[in-house]
Formats: structure tokens, sequence, C-alpha cells
């Protein structure tokens, strides 16, 4: 917090063209001389070759910026320490700006640690993938009488947005999570992004029966242990009991429409858990420069209130 605006902007420049130690590349053609064309706080260039105007965020999940570049590298820091996730209201205090521009800005965060795994196939020949499902969602409150409430187990009275997270966990390796209606909906997508000849150990549920077909499965009864007969599914769990602290501890609710954003958060906490944070955070920054948005957010609120 005690950078300048242009020394905050050099450590973002550093960070997305690094091969010229944070002087400017054209982002549509690539060429390397630029002129500083800067009015104003925000650093701007234009391309000597095919004279585009650009600033170090076009193109990346920070354009169209708002808040001081300052602030955003801050947001950066306090997402990567926030081994349980954060909060858009805790992010909005602790930045002191709005709820909504804290709400977007970690959408965007989500976005690039996302974006890591994006179509990852994990697994192959001698590896060990974990593959594990929990439900979400879609509560439904009883009625205040008695007489009134029904039996909210009948499909008949849920309300469709129970939803089940499936992680696929590669022992010493990375995970990829998902979401779906139900557990068998997940078979074909774990097909596909896990490699043939990994051996996948799951839970004693029926459905994972169908992984047969591609995969040597190993079966673990929860019933009995946790672990047993050389089948087990603790690293998957220790993914899920992150979600869940996420969820209780700083969401309160996560609604299902953004439950693959939180799913694939905590994916990526899970999976660099251990690195410092001087490194989570130049690899969070670094895939916010490699990505551009993939959904608008300008205007959500908008027709929210509409
Ligand atoms: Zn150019």
């Amino acid at each position: 917090m005690s950078l300048t605006d242009a020394d905050a902007w050099k450590v973002f420049q550093r960070i997305r063209w690094p091969e010229t130690d944070g002087a400017p590349v054209c982002p549509k053609c690539g060429h390397d001389r630029c002129y500083d064309v800067t009015r104003g706080a925000t650093p701007r260039f234009r391309c000597a070759a095919c004279r585009k105007d650009f600033s170090p965020t076009s193109g990346t999940l920070f354009a169209y910026h708002k808040l001081s570049i300052r602030d955003y590298l801050a947001a950066v820091v306090l997402f990567v320490n926030a081994v349980k996730g954060i909060s858009a209201l805790q992010m909005g205090r602790d930045l002191d700006v709005s709820y909504k521009a804290a709400w977007v800005l970690c959408h965007k965060m989500r976005e690039a640690m996302a974006s890591e795994m994006k179509g990852a196939v994990i697994g192959g020949e001698g590896k060990t993938v974990e593959v594990d499902g929990m439900y979400t969602g879609g509560h439904i409150r009883p009625e205040n009488r008695k007489e009134d409430r029904v039996d909210r187990r009948l499909a008949a009275n849920q309300n469709g947005k129970r939803k089940v997270v499936v992680a696929i966990r590669e022992r010493d390796g990375r995970t990829v999570t998902a979401v779906f209606p139900s557990e068998d909906a997940s078979v074909d997508f774990i097909k596909g992004r896990v490699a043939k000849g990994t051996v996948v150990h799951t839970d004693e549920a029926a459905t994972w029966e169908s992984l047969r077909t591609k995969f040597r499965v190993k079966q673990v009864n929860h019933s009995i242990a946790y672990s047993h007969d050389d089948a087990c599914t603790n690293m998957a769990e220790s993914f899920f009991s992150r979600m869940r602290r996420a969820e209780w501890g700083q969401h309160h609710k996560i609604s299902d429409v953004y439950l693959n954003r939180y799913a694939a958060e905590m994916g990526f906490r899970e999976d660099h858990r251990r690195q410092p944070n001087g490194s989570l955070f130049n690899r969070v920054v670094g895939l916010v420069t490699k990505n551009a948005p993939s959904v608008d957010f300008t205007g959500r609120w908008q027709r929210k209130a509409a």
C-alpha cells in the first residue's frame, strides 16, 4: 500500500512484459518500440509500427479499470493471502471501495485463477487421481407451521438450485473442478479430463462404477473407513473442506450461478497452498495479464435493479 501509483504501474508492467523488463510491447502486433503518449495518471503508449494506442492493462482482466493500479495490486495481495477466500464485503472494506467494485474485482481474480486449469487434462500412466462430489445449495426453508411443511426430499418440492461440485484431484498434482446437476452427469466430463492409464480412486457411490469403462477404479466404502483396500479420497476431501470453509465462513451462501468460479478458486488455492504469497501474487497478476474478461460484469447491477 505504500507504493506510489507510478511504482505500482512498474510492478504491473514487469509482470505483463517480463521479456522487456516492463517496457511496453504492442498487444496488437507484438512490436516493442512504442511512444509514450501518457496524459494523466494512466500510462498510455502508441505502437511505432501499427500506431495502436494502449495502456498496460489493455486486453487484460484489469482493462477498463476504475480504481487505481495500486488498489488492484493490493486487491491481489489480499485475495491470495485469504486461504479460505474473501468476501466482497470484506475486500471492499479493506480497500475502501464500494461493495460492487470489490465484487467485480474478486470475480476477475477468480477468472484469472480458473484460467490456469481451463481444458487441462490430468493424470496418465502411473498416476493416481481422486474423484469426489459435494452437493450444495438449493436449500428450501421449511414453512413456519408444521402442517404447512412439505417433504423437502421429493424432487417436486425442490427448487432446482441444488448442484454438485465435482473435484478431480491428481495426487501430487493439480485439481480440476466442475459443477453438475448430479454426480451422474459428471462422468463424461471426468473421462474427458483424465488421461488413459490413470488409476481413479472414488467413494462407494454406484455412479463411479461407470468410470471403469476407461480407468482402473478403486472404491473406498466410507461407511466402513475413510481409507481401506488401499483406496482413499482424502485429497479430494481436503479440497471440499476448504470449499465448505469458504462457503460457510466467508460467503455464507454461494449462488449456484457462480459456483463453478468459487470451485476453481478453491482448487487453485489448494494446489498452490504451500507457495509463498509473493509467488502467488506474481502468478495471479501474470494470469490477469494473459486473460481478457470472458464475462462482461458491467451493467450487472443495473440489470439486477431492473
Ligand atoms: Zn502494434
